[in-house]
């Protein structure tokens, strides 16, 4: 059994209060590892120990800030197998897609902004023969990053590289469902000899440890990653304290593939688009529209090619492994019975598979219009539906259907077409004739509902910092 630990001012400690949550193995549905159920007496001490941290590392030059970073990085990529396993064990992704995605990902992470900080500058406004402007970027003090369970150890170091990039001290809180590589990751911290206090790593439930964390009036901004739900309440609650917050959520991403489209690729990638990790990554594409002329054809093989993926034991050469937990089981198997009940017609998969295990089959259904549930709210699973469109202005129409407004993947040979569409689709990020393609310096973020604000690049920088101008008469 192993017991994970709070990371609290360079050290890895247990809860004050001495309580533990269990952490499953959705393989198999065993308890591996116990977790700090933390109370406001470690949010406290994280909170004292980042504050005494902040002075030094705010002031520490960005070239020595930067090679902290590089070594975390490095010491990711020398943990590669290990840090993989874990993921995979505590998550149920495949142990090939953590080490291909998911781990160089999060020492990526830590060198792009790394680097960002060293190549950064800020602007200057000259009026001539009266005054200079220059314009400073100060940290912002303590800030808080909260991360979901379907990338870990990705998505928490998407948030704390910026963070301490630009000289803030930090209070991560992962997820509940999937506490381990954080835990590996303050070893690695601890390792790299970064400064106690600059990065603490509090573990407990969301409602509880998070949401007090998120009141705490020390912190000054909060950068999340979850369902519209917490969201919303985390949202309500930076606004009465007026804290800088970024909120990215969830989706319900469509897909366009029109005639024109060369089918072959579009099947392959879309298959990928809407199984990897499970279907259980927020840029997968949910809703699939296509063109009636092809509905058939791109039907046939892509239920095909759905029939033959592979789902087992996430330590073996798999696509999918199991679905991260009983609960969130449950509600896949809800949402597919409910599409099932308004008339849906399941082509293939569409149930549990094997009797230990989190496992569910890849599911595709098809006709339901864009706006039954399973089309409007966020599954976050292995299950797409298919829908035909007739031209441009209905596929557009269909796809801007929902609250959401992630991502959305077109599928068109036709570039001025690829460009018309893409800017009539109300989402944060379209890839035409791709998905997943990532630049790290390009915004990342959500429309509608599925948050505020964009991560990524300079706008990372820029939200973790206040910016200040300053004019000297000449
Ligand atoms: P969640 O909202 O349940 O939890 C996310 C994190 O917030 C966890 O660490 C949790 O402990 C914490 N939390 C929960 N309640 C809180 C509260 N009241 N105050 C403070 N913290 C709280 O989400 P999840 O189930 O872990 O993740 C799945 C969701 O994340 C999906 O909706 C998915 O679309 C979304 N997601 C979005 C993106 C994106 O970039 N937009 C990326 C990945 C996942």
């Amino acid at each position: 059994m192993i017991t994970i630990k709070n990371y609290i001012n360079g050290e890895l400690v247990d809860p004050a209060n001495g309580n533990y949550l269990d952490n499953y193995n959705p393989a198999d549905e065993t308890v591996y590892s116990l977790i700090p159920n933390s109370s406001e007496e470690d949010l406290e001490r994280t909170i004292l120990s980042a504050k005494k941290a902040f002075p030094a590392w705010s002031q520490l030059s960005i070239d020595k800030r930067s090679r902290y970073l590089i070594k975390v990085a490095d010491l990711i990529e020398a943990n590669l197998d290990k840090l993989a396993e874990a993921e995979s064990l505590d998550n149920g992704k495949p142990v090939s897609l953590a080490r291909k995605v998911d781990i160089p990902r999060a020492a990526a992470n830590f060198r792009f902004f790394a680097s960002a900080i060293v190549n950064e500058s800020t602007q200057a406004h000259i009026m001539e023969g009266v005054a200079i402007n220059y314009t400073r970027r100060a940290p912002l003090g303590v800030v808080a990053c909260i991360s979901p369970w379907n990338l870990p150890l990705y998505l928490l170091t998407w948030k704390i590289a910026p963070a301490l990039a630009t000289g803030n001290c930090v209070i991560a809180k992962p997820s509940e469902v999937t506490p381990y590589t954080a835990f590996l990751l303050s070893e690695l911290f601890i390792e790299a000899g970064i400064p106690a206090g600059v990065l603490n790593i509090i573990h407990g439930k969301g409602a509880e440890i998070g949401q007090k964390l998120v009141e705490h009036k020390e912190i000054k901004a909060i950068s999340f990653t979850g369902g519209t739900s917490t969201g919303r309440i985390i949202g309500t609650e930076a606004a009465k304290q007026f804290k800088k917050v970024s909120l990215e959520l969830g989706g319900k991403n469509p897909v366009l593939i029109f005639d024109d489209c060369d089918l072959e690729k579009a099947v392959e990638t879309t298959v990928k688009s809407s199984f990897t990790n499970q279907g259980e990554i927020c840029l997968c594409g949910s809703r699939i529209f296509i063109q009636e002329a092809i509905y058939e054809d791109f039907r046939s093989r892509f239920v095909e090619k759905v029939k033959n993926l592979r789902v087992g034991d996430p330590k073996t050469e798999v696509d999918l492994g199991p679905l991260v937990s009983e609960a969130h089981l449950r509600k896949v198997e809800m949402y597919v019975n409910e599409a099932i009940a308004q008339g849906g017609k399941v082509l293939t998969g569409g149930g549990r598979l094997g009797q230990a295990g989190y496992f569910f089959e890849p599911t595709v259904i098809e006709g339901l219009d864009e706006y039954c549930v399973i089309n409007q709210e966020e599954v976050f699973g292995p299950v797409v539906t298919l829908v035909p469109f007739k031209e441009e202005q209905d596929a557009v129409k269909k796809a801007n259907a929902t609250v959401y407004g992630l991502a959305a993947v077109i599928w068109s040979q036709d570039v001025q077409r690829a460009h018309r569409v893409a800017h009539q689709i109300e989402s944060g990020i379209v890839w035409v004739n791709c998905w997943m393609l990532r630049d790290l310096r390009t915004p990342f973020g959500g429309m509608k509902e599925s948050g505020v604000g964009r991560e990524g690049g300079s706008d990372a920088l820029h939200f973790f910092t206040e910016t200040q101008n300053v004019c000297i008469k000449l």
